[in-house]
């Protein structure tokens, strides 16, 4: 753009690290102070059982970020500008580490259950070799259990031919850690090719809870869903469900595993344990 130009020129006389930064768009600058500082935030949000009485087995980490020159810049715009900066490898590797460390305050607030702990991981941090290594770093660092590690991934980065995705999938699951396949339904996995991934969840994109209306059937793709699901031994997770009557419908075709705002919207750490301390009403 113009402008870049421009501000390089401006910058010409300043040493060579001020040049290359400043190529970054001014949201990028403040990311990377943010990251570096740790000033950005992660919440939580509940992933609980259909068919235990909603009972919550799990949480999702969701990163959160306030800019101080543009306000409400939403978490997917965060990601985007991290990946397009080179910035998602810290970030991610912030929110793993964040996580791991809260997780024992949330195991230690259930002590009935093993929870599990989802974080996403981005498809350009997949694709890197030391990948795992760092992975492997955070565990050992916070002493979270491989066991109760769930990492996500979206669905179209498996799209595509990537050798070394997945063999960090496989050498992930080598040590205990488990795969989500996330946004599962808006990419184009083929079904033969999803009986071969390295993977053990499928995460159901709440576009196809959306469809779930109080008029009408149950749309029929999430019937076969359901039965993919079994066929394939993947446990689905639904995302996105808001209400009862979705939470009724999915429970009805057999769905075990749900996450939306009916059950708990992402919460500071601290929100997560009080509600975790408190039994849920919602389902019983
Ligand atoms: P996602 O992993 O599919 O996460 C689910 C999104 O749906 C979250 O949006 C969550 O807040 C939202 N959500 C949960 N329940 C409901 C509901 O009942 N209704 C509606 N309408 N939305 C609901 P969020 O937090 O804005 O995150 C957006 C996306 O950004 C995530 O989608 C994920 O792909 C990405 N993301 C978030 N945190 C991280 C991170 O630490 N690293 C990476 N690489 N990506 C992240
Ligand atoms: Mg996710
Ligand atoms: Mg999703
Ligand atoms: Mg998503």
């Amino acid at each position: 753009r113009a402008d870049v130009g421009l501000y390089r020129a401006k910058q010409a006389g300043r040493n060579r690290t001020v040049l290359e930064s400043s190529r970054r768009p001014p949201l990028a600058v403040e990311l990377v102070e943010a990251i570096a500082r740790e000033t950005l935030e992660v919440q939580y949000q509940p992933i609980v059982s259909l068919v235990d009485d909603g009972q919550t087995v799990g949480v999702e980490a969701l990163v959160r970020w306030q800019s101080v020159t543009q306000p409400s810049v939403t978490t997917e715009e965060v990601i985007r500008v991290a990946e397009e900066n080179g910035l998602i490898g810290n970030l991610d590797k912030f929110v793993l580490y964040r996580a791991c460390r809260d997780a024992h305050d949330f195991q230690s607030a259930v002590a009935d259950r093993r929870l599990i702990l989802n974080v996403n991981v981005s498809g350009l941090e997949l694709v890197e070799k030391d990948y795992v290594g760092r992975v492997d770093e955070v565990l050992r660092a916070t002493g979270w259990p491989a066991a109760q590690l769930v990492l996500e991934v979206t669905e179209s980065v498996l799209d595509v031919n990537t050798p070394t995705a997945i063999t960090n999938l496989t050498d992930l699951r080598t040590r205990g850690i488990r795969i989500a396949i996330d946004d599962f339904g808006t990419g184009y996995s083929s079904l033969s090719r999803l009986k071969t991934l390295p993977t053990d969840f499928l995460k159901l994109d709440g576009s196809f809870i959306t469809s779930i209306t109080s008029e009408g059937e149950a749309p029929p793709l999430l019937e076969v869903i359901a039965l993919l699901s079994t066929s394939l031994g993947l446990p689905v997770i639904a995302e996105g469900v808001e209400n009862s009557h979705q939470a009724a419908v999915l429970t009805a075709l057999g769905y075990s595993l749900a996450q939306g705002f009916y059950y708990g919207k992402p919460q500071s750490a601290r929100g997560l344990i009080d509600s975790l301390g408190t039994p849920t009403s919602v389902g019983t």
